[in-house]
């Protein structure tokens, strides 16, 4: 079986980022207890190895009802977070190890800038998503999130309203295009801001080509990774043999008889020795 492999897969540049600030951590040095807030990557072994750090994970409630003290340091992911929780590490003298990407903090920035100058924001992302909630929150929560086309449907807005149209960085490009000539279409002085990450672009790309050039795909990557869930969607509307996992452990047999040539990619949380694995297993047939 010939396996071609995406030249985009793995770390994109901000988890790499995120993963060397924190595995170059010197834990002697920083305040204890250290926590970090959800998951550095969507990634079980990555989580693992930030465990063995001795760093645990803790969540936002608990975050907000913690007692002085009881958090040392706070280590932020590379989604970032709203401004709320640095007022939160203020207060409760908690130290801040931000990693942030500098993308999304970019989109951060935007949703700032134009909520202070009284714009509707529209924020074309997944609700719930923690980057997304993110961003809202430095537009004051008062962004409308376009997650489809039901949500873009039913979007109220004059054509003399101020309106800044921003992107969730992992968004479905075609999606985001859509939206923003429906919107322009309505409003023609919508500014429309192109948030969307070029990781995410190039990778989406390729594998709308590749799906329809190789007889299965597999994209490697956690089910709560947008970004994986993204890849694995845009190749399922093209080839039907397309298959998600977050290992090699989970390939089937099943899923590749009579397959001559599968196509491996993996959302931007997938670390390089996953996706090693995942190759080696497939090119040993299973
Ligand atoms: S996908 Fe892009 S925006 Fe998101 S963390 Fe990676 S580099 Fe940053």
């Amino acid at each position: 079986m010939k396996i071609n492999l995406s030249q985009f897969a793995g770390f994109c540049s901000g988890v790499e980022r995120a993963y060397e600030i924190v595995s170059a951590l010197d834990i002697s040095k920083v305040k204890k207890p250290i926590y970090i807030l959800g998951s550095l990557v969507h990634n079980p072994e990555v989580i693992r190895r930030v465990e063995k750090k001795g760093i645990k994970k803790i969540d936002y409630k608990k975050l907000l009802h913690s007692k002085v003290g009881e958090i040392g340091t706070l280590i932020i992911t590379a989604h970032g977070v709203g401004p709320e929780v640095f007022e939160i590490a203020k207060k409760k003298k908690i130290e801040i190890i931000d990693t942030t990407c500098p993308k999304v903090a970019k989109v951060q920035r935007l949703a700032q800038v134009f909520s202070k100058r009284k714009y509707k924001i529209i924020l074309i992302g997944d609700k719930g998503h923690k980057e997304v909630e993110g961003i809202n929150s430095w537009g004051e929560k008062k962004a409308k999130i376009i997650s489809s086309k039901k949500d873009l449907g039913k979007l109220k807005f004059s054509k003399n309203e101020k309106i800044a149209v921003i992107s969730q960085t992992t968004q479905d490009i075609d999606f985001f295009e859509k939206a923003g000539k429906f919107i322009k279409k309505k409003n023609s002085k919508a500014e429309i801001f192109s948030t969307i990450c070029y990781t995410t672009h190039d990778r989406q790309e390729e594998i709308k080509k590749m799906a329809e050039k190789n007889e299965a795909v597999i994209v490697i990557g956690s089910k709560e990774s947008a970004n994986s869930t993204r890849l694995f969607e845009i190749a399922k509307e093209k080839n039907p043999k397309t298959y998600s996992v977050e290992n090699a452990g989970q390939l089937k047999k099943t899923w590749f008889w009579g397959t001559k040539k599968v196509f491996i990619t993996a959302g931007a949380s997938t670390p390089s020795w996953i996706i090693k694995e995942v190759a080696k297993k497939l090119a040993f047939s299973l």
